[in-house]
């Protein structure tokens, strides 16, 4: 298939646009380069471009002729969105709706578009399915939310085929592609960890007294190989005018001190660390439930925690750390 990937610069889009190209598709990348990376990017078919901006869409998707779109293009930044809400709905919502438009004129009636757990807000239960009640507690997630309600409103109108694919704490490296996560600042725990430990500069706790087995966070780390696979899984088992939403975790639920204790063995070293107070928006837990990826797409996660913070490790090396 040729699959037009957003985002294709960026941490999980360069990554997935890999293992689409490994399966056999043809891949071209959309992308700002807001945050994404020249180094990420793979082929030639590279188009810059704001997903706000008609025209430059127009001419990406005239050029390419996509059968179908993966859609990572996003901000996706929670204190950001906090701070800047209306270009979390600019970006997320309104040039989403623009890539929709794009795709309607060229006849692409298929799309993988990366949502997030942040739509389930505070979940009142763990592990989360797919039917737990979405309260976003931040513009991020709401953006998110919005735009999966979009989908499934455009869907039986045009015969849209979606997948809505809701990541957990995504995580880890493919340096065998020489790609990872590159970001300053950077805001994820894993990185943030590994950085800290190789630099021997120590990082905060965020908040040590949430209801947990050790007080600090859980969260469900999930690989980013092991997504790249669902949503390969996912495109190639979209149905004309069928749309589901699939969370994607490890469903194994980590605390931030589970991570530090799992890097300081990694590198063989202390992580130093101190504890701080809790960051505002943060859950007590967050795990998922595959089992609706299992069964539908036949996914599995497969990598555990220790082998995607060696990916990282061995990614940020081959980079000079
Ligand atoms: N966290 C932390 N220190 C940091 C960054 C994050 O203790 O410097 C915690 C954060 O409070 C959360 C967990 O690590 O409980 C995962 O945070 P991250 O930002 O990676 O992902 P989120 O779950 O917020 O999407």
């Amino acid at each position: 298939m040729r699959v037009l990937v957003t985002g294709g610069a960026g941490f999980i889009g360069s990554v997935t646009g890999r293992a689409l190209r490994l399966a056999g598709h043809e891949i071209a990348i959309l992308d700002d380069f807001s945050t994404g990376h020249d180094w990420a990017c793979i082929g030639k078919q590279i188009f810059r471009a704001d997903l706000r901006d008609r025209a430059g869409l127009d001419a990406a998707f005239g050029a390419f002729r996509p059968e179908a779109v993966m859609h990572f293009a996003a901000k996706a930044v929670v204190p950001e969105s906090v701070a800047n809400p209306g270009l979390y709905y600019d970006v997320n919502v309104v040039g989403s709706l623009r890539l929709l438009e794009a795709m309607r004129l060229v006849g692409c009636r298929k799309i993988v578009f990366s949502s997030s757990a942040a739509v389930y807000g505070t979940p009142e239960k763990s592990p989360i399915d797919e039917q737990a009640p979405q309260h976003p507690i931040n513009p991020y997630g709401r953006t998110k939310k919005h735009f999966e309600e979009v989908l499934e409103d455009v869907r039986p109108a045009d015969g849209l085929a979606y997948a809505s694919l809701r990541y957990f704490n995504a995580c880890g490296a493919a340096p065998e592609w020489h790609l990872g996560e590159i970001r300053e600042p950077e805001t994820h725990l894993l990185p943030i960890v590994i950085r800290a430990t190789m630099k021997n500069q120590p990082f905060t706790v965020c908040g040590t007294d949430y209801e947990t087995r050790d007080g600090t966070c859980v969260r469900d780390y999930v690989d980013v190989r092991d997504l790249a696979d669902a949503h390969v899984r996912a495109l190639e088992r979209l149905r004309p005018g069928q749309g589901a939403a699939y969370n994607l975790g490890s469903e194994l639920g980590t605390t931030v001190r589970e991570v530090v204790a799992a890097v300081g063995k990694v590198l063989g070293k202390p992580v130093p660390f101190r504890d701080g107070p809790r960051r505002a928006g943060d859950p007590a837990t967050l795990v998922a439930s595959c089992a609706k990826a299992r069964a539908e797409l036949g996914w599995t996660p497969r990598r555990p925690l220790e082998e995607s913070i060696r990916s990282v490790v061995e990614f940020l090396q081959s980079r000079g750390g």
